[in-house]
């Protein structure tokens, strides 16, 4: 299997001779090194979860997507509704999908919410309302501890195996920026850089990979939730000047996951048209 429209050259093609690269017609194939594996995507149902539980189907792995709301399998794969704040319901889907597919090569941890809310709002010279404690932990839960209990049960799995392999987790821009209104979500998903850059550190000498993608605004439900004017301000700041799809984010979560991604480690990839420039 090829990668190769991620690298389409226009005509020029490098001559590189990396492992796993070749010229062919003026593109630049790379061979992911992923057909056959078994990958599980958290949060597979919408979005950019369901795009990249699809591309990585496209890429002829067997798919595991995980969701709390119902979604049908990709082909060749299987569906699972899974909680991923729910470690007893994690680790047994782990084994399910293991009976079903074989072991897993790769996790994307994509799941994701947003409670969104000021810490303390001030309106008309009094407080009109703060972020609950219901607010902060739902969001923590889901976005962090989430991402900690699905690598934790993974992971071992891998280590055990010794096969190595490869461990994905949904950051996003705000992770590296901040941004008004999101404390429990930039917590969160600065959280999962720095849990990134652990898990790094600690299962790289087993051959597994760690890293985050940090989406800028992508079109999908969680993103149609946003004020529309503030969605515009941000899409008027991005040097791309448009919303990226949710293909954009699966292609990266692909590319990092594939044999061309091989010296990738602990690094956070920032897939936002240009935006952290402006911020
Ligand atoms: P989405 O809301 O469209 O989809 C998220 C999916 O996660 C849903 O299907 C939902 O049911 C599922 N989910 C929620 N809680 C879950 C749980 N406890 N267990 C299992 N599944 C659960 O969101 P999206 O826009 O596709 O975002 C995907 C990821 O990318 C999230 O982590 C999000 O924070 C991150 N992200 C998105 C954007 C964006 O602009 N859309 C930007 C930066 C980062």
């Amino acid at each position: 299997m090829f990668f190769s429209d991620f690298f389409s050259s226009r005509g020029k093609t490098p001559a590189a001779k990396t492992a796993g690269v070749t010229g062919d017609n003026g593109k630049v194939m790379i061979e992911t090194g992923l057909a056959g594996k078994v990958v599980i995507v958290t949060g597979g149902a919408a979005g950019i979860g369901k795009a990249t539980a699809r591309r990585f189907a496209q890429e002829g792995c067997q798919v595991a997507s995980w969701d709390v709301k119902e979604a049908e399998p990709e082909a060749g794969g299987i569906f699972q509704k899974v909680d991923v704040t729910d470690a007893a319901s994690v680790e047994s889907a782990i084994e399910e999908a293991e009976r079903a597919l074989g072991p897993v090569y790769a996790l994307v941890n994509n799941a994701g919410i947003l409670r969104d809310g000021q810490i303390v709002k001030f309106k008309e010279g009094g407080i009109a309302g703060m972020m609950s404690d219901e607010q902060f932990d739902a969001v923590i839960a889901v976005n962090l501890r989430g991402v900690f209990v699905a690598t934790r049960a993974v992971a071992a799995r891998m280590i055990r195996s010794g096969a190595g392999g490869v461990i994905l987790n949904a950051s996003s821009v705000v992770g590296l920026y901040g941004n008004f209104g999101q404390t429990n979500y930039v917590a969160s998903k600065a959280g999962v850089i720095g849990m990134t850059r652990v898990w790094a550190r600690e299962f790289g000498r087993f051959g597994i990979r760690v890293n985050a993608v940090a989406p800028g605004i992508i079109d999908t439900d969680m993103m149609r939730a946003v004020p529309e004017k503030a969605r515009e301000a941000l899409r008027a700041h991005t040097p791309l000047g448009r919303m990226g799809q949710p293909e954009d984010i699966a292609n990266a979560y692909l590319w990092l996951a594939s044999d061309a991604a091989s010296f990738i480690s602990g690094a956070v990839l920032s897939v936002d048209g240009g935006i952290v420039m402006g911020t």
